[in-house]
């Protein structure tokens, strides 16, 4: 039955007369999947309520920050204690060594970091740092991942940018993009030739260690592997993008899974237990090079901010206490919803390749093996469009692209496997 929107709608068309698109990140916009989005008036653990009442079990969890589930009490009592006592000092507190104490234990690859606002101004900054460093422009990323929206790394991109079709940006001058080599995902020999072609060039190669951006995508066996002797062989630097992954596939990311020690790692999402937030740390002796101990600038008003500080200390200290029970939940009831959704696919006869690492899936339409962004793109949109409005009307809401991972938290029980399971057993008979 499809769900009341008249609340929503006159909202959108409200915040339309604001906001381009009436939001403030694009994808929250539905274009790609049609119909009214919901807009959210209150979420707690696994559940988005809506201005018309309707009530969705959550499969995005923000975009993949809660982890906890939505309103997670301990989070909400340290944010509550940290705004009494002022929401931004702009001048050192405890707080910020705190969490990062916290994050250095979570990924020993992490010796120093700073705190940012977001995923893209850590990826921004630890770009900046590795070219500081090495004294070098090239910087190497991979076809449909994405790594925030600055303008270096918004060369095919995934996310959102993937999601509308176009292959960069606008006002992104070549110039400024010219030293980004984009190469194909889970190919060696591409990140071989550009190694080849740019001698003694290439500052870094930055990468989505298991890609969420392009939908799930892991690694080929031996691919971070490539990655990291061939970095070493050059003189290069290797950043783990864990914004997504940190804190979520283990406690101490895809590198902790994969047994790969990256050069710099850019943590968000998780790390600010749902506020503003990111990170981007590494070896000290080339964190150091920041100022203002070093000669690559990076700075924020809002940066380690103490709200920020407080939600990301109540997430980790509650993820490291209960690693041993949260990680092998959250992969058993995401295996039961991917994998389930996946059985009744092949009844229904729908073609769907479900990619997924621990708590991270996608369901692509695609019959084809997803392994990088081309593969990815096989996909039949237009029944995923149809089968994400079906579902939401049943009242589950998976990230509105085919091109984005789902993300599942332990909020999630067997019960939302099974309202899942019975949602997309309906919808794919549509
Ligand atoms: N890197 C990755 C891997 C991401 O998934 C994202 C956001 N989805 C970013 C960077 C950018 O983070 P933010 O949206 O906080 O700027």
């Amino acid at each position: 039955m499809p769900r009341l929107t008249t609340n929503s709608r006159a909202l959108q068309l409200r915040a339309e007369s604001f906001l381009p698109g009436g939001v403030d990140s694009p994808v929250r916009a539905f274009r790609a999947v049609g119909g009214d989005p919901p807009f959210v008036t209150h979420a707690e653990g696994a559940y988005l309520y809506d201005a018309d009442g309707n009530k969705y079990l959550d499969m995005f969890g923000s975009w993949g920050p809660m982890i906890l589930g939505h309103a997670f009490p301990p989070a909400v009592e340290a944010i509550h204690t940290a705004a009494a006592k002022s929401a931004s000092f702009g001048a050192s507190h405890a707080g910020e060594a705190d969490l990062a104490e916290l994050v250095t234990k979570c990924f020993p690859s992490v010796e120093r970091l700073r705190f940012v606002s977001s995923g893209t101004e850590a990826c921004m900054s630890a770009i900046r740092l590795a070219r500081g460093y090495t004294g070098r422009k090239f910087v190497i990323k991979f076809e449909g991942c994405y790594h925030g929206h600055s303008d270096a790394l918004l060369v095919k991109a995934g996310s959102g940018v993937a999601t509308f079709g176009i292959p960069g940006s606008a006002g992104v001058p070549e110039e400024t993009a010219m030293h980004t080599l984009a190469l194909p995902y889970n190919d060696l020999d591409a990140v071989r030739l550009a190694f080849a072609n740019h001698p003694g060039a290439i500052a870094c190669i930055i990468v989505e260690p298991v890609v969420g951006n392009a939908g799930t995508i892991p690694p080929a066996p031996g691919y971070l592997e490539g990655l990291r002797t061939l970095t070493h062989e050059h003189g290069a630097l290797l950043i783990f993008d864990e914004v997504m992954t940190g804190f979520r596939l283990s406690l101490g990311g895809a590198q902790s899974l994969y047994g790969i020690t990256p050069d710099l790692t850019t943590l968000g999402k998780i790390v600010g237990g749902g506020l503003p937030c990111g990170a981007f740390g590494g070896r000290a002796e080339i964190v150091n090079f920041l100022a203002p101990l070093g000669p690559v600038y990076q700075a924020g008003t809002l940066s380690g901010n103490p709200l920020a500080m407080a939600a990301g200390i109540a997430t980790l200290k509650h993820l490291i206490a209960h690693k041993d029970t949260i990680y092998p939940q959250i992969d058993t009831i995401t295996a039961a919803i991917a994998n389930g959704v996946a059985a009744l696919a092949e009844d229904a006869g729908v073609k769907l390749t479900t990619n997924r690492i621990g708590s991270m899936f996608t369901w692509f339409f695609t019959g084809t093996p997803v392994t990088n962004f081309d593969t990815a793109a096989t996909s039949d949109t237009a029944a995923f469009a149809k089968f994400h409005r079906a579902m939401l009307d049943a009242g589950v809401w998976l990230p509105p692209s085919q091109y984005e991972a789902a993300f599942v938290g332990t909020a999630h029980s067997a019960a939302e496997v099974d309202l899942i399971l019975q949602a997309a057993r309906e919808a794919l008979s549509l």
